[in-house]
């Protein structure tokens, strides 16, 4: 079906959400079920909790439009997805893999914000307030967990992954090296 304007295009984008967040309902247990730090593990089940109202959200968008959600994949999900169950398979050390883990699941956000951002806008423009205040509440709880998963690597998990790999790797003094070269 040809896109003719921009409520075509506003539908569309929906619909690219809903899939994004279906294919995140299914890859959030993975993630919190191959975390190791207990506040990670939380952090990826509230937000499971969250991510199916945000689902819900978005039903009764298209309820009002009186559209269906269904009939689009999100690619670019996927492919977000995907690059992230590698980490998932990875055999590292328990806080090196915590990192990758919230290195993954923060491009999940990203992607996210920016699909509904557009949503939010396009809604906005075409004079759909509820829809553009629902979509924005989604918005900022995306943004929220961003900023939840920064603060769970600042805090914790990036300095003890640092740690482990100055210890195994020898990375240390291959900076000292570093250092003495550059004076
Ligand atoms: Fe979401
Ligand atoms: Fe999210």
């Amino acid at each position: 079906m040809a896109m003719q304007n921009l409520r075509d295009l506003y539908v569309d984008e929906l619909k690219d959400l809903y899939s994004a967040e279906h294919q995140i309902i299914r890859a959030l247990p993975k993630m919190a079920k191959a975390a190791s730090a207990p506040e990670l593990k939380n952090a990826f089940n509230q937000h499971l909790e969250q991510t199916k109202h945000q689902v819900e959200r978005l039903e009764r968008i298209f309820k009002d439009l009186g559209k269906t959600p269904r009939g689009k994949k999100c690619l670019g999900m996927e492919g977000i997805i995907e690059e992230g169950s590698e980490m998932l398979k990875e055999k590292a050390d328990a806080a090196v893999k915590d990192a990758g883990l919230i290195s993954a699941a923060q491009r999940v956000e990203h992607y996210e914000m920016a699909g509904y951002g557009t949503a939010r806008t396009f809604a906005q423009m075409l004079g759909f307030n509820d829809a553009a205040q629902a979509l924005q509440e989604t918005l900022n709880e995306e943004g929220d967990t961003d900023h939840k998963l920064t603060q769970l690597a600042e805090s914790m998990i990036n300095p003890a992954a640092e740690h482990e790999s100055a210890e195994t790797s020898g990375y240390a003094e291959e900076e000292d090296l570093y250092m003495e070269e550059e004076t």
